[in-house]
């Protein structure tokens, strides 16, 4: 985020914060008793207000191409990690979304997630930046911001705590999935811009305001296939 604004400071440029959500808490440990997720309804009129966004491609042959770029910041990973368990925590998160999304007729979404180091920030390709911070002052799980330029979106940035807020702490894997997974909803587009809350109100939902899963319930799959179905009014096209 501070280096996009920099950069746009320097270009003259009037970057727009559109959106900055912090979630705030994860669950504990696995349900007790396991509900039935599949039936909940879909949620985007509920977490959307009039404008959308979500990532758009070129269309060839009817079909919609949607190429993302996911960065890793691996630079924060705590000693005591399995570093090779914690390196699949957004592949897996990011499989999860995709597969929903191409069972759409109309779009093919594929992506890729790579890591880098403090160095390196490849602003033409990356559209989605992943970092996780062992902080302890953090008011919330996981945090995401879009940032724009007019209509046209920028980049989005997502910051994972290793902790939770209060207690410090540190978050189990399947926690980080559950908190990536969630953020990632975010970076897909179910995104609460100008003013819109962008969480599900129902708590079986991955797109809950706190508590998240490690896998999408009915209402999440329905509503970000609606998403992709239709033209947003803020995008980025990634080709
Ligand atoms: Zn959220």
């Amino acid at each position: 985020m501070n280096k996009l604004r920099q950069r746009a400071l320097r270009a003259g440029l009037p970057l727009a914060l559109l959106l900055a959500t912090g979630c705030p808490d994860v669950r504990r440990g696995a349900q007790i008793s396991s509900p039935d997720r599949s039936q909940t309804p879909a949620y985007l009129s509920e977490a959307l207000g009039p404008d959308s966004f979500r990532w758009t491609g070129r269309t060839t042959s009817g079909v919609e191409q949607v190429n993302l770029y996911i960065e890793v910041d691996d630079v924060n990973v705590p000693p005591s990690f399995d570093q090779e368990a914690w390196k699949a925590i957004v592949p897996k998160a990011r499989e999860i979304w995709k597969a929903a999304i191409n069972e759409l007729t109309g779009v093919h979404i594929d992506s890729w997630t790579r890591w880098r180091s403090k160095e390196r920030f490849d602003s033409n390709r990356t559209v989605v930046h992943i970092g996780f911070e062992e902080r302890s002052d953090s008011s919330w799980a996981g945090h995401t911001a879009v940032s724009s330029l007019a209509k046209q979106v920028n980049d989005v940035n997502i910051t994972i705590a290793m902790r939770r807020p209060t207690t410090d702490e540190l978050f189990s894997q399947e926690q980080l999935l559950m908190i990536t997974l969630h953020e990632l909803g975010h970076a897909l587009g179910i995104a609460g811009i100008n003013g819109a809350t962008g969480h599900s109100s129902n708590d079986l939902d991955v797109m809950y305001w706190s508590g998240y899963w490690a896998s999408l319930s009915g209402g999440d799959a329905k509503s970000i296939r609606a998403l992709y179905s239709r033209l947003p009014t803020y995008t980025r096209r990634n080709q």
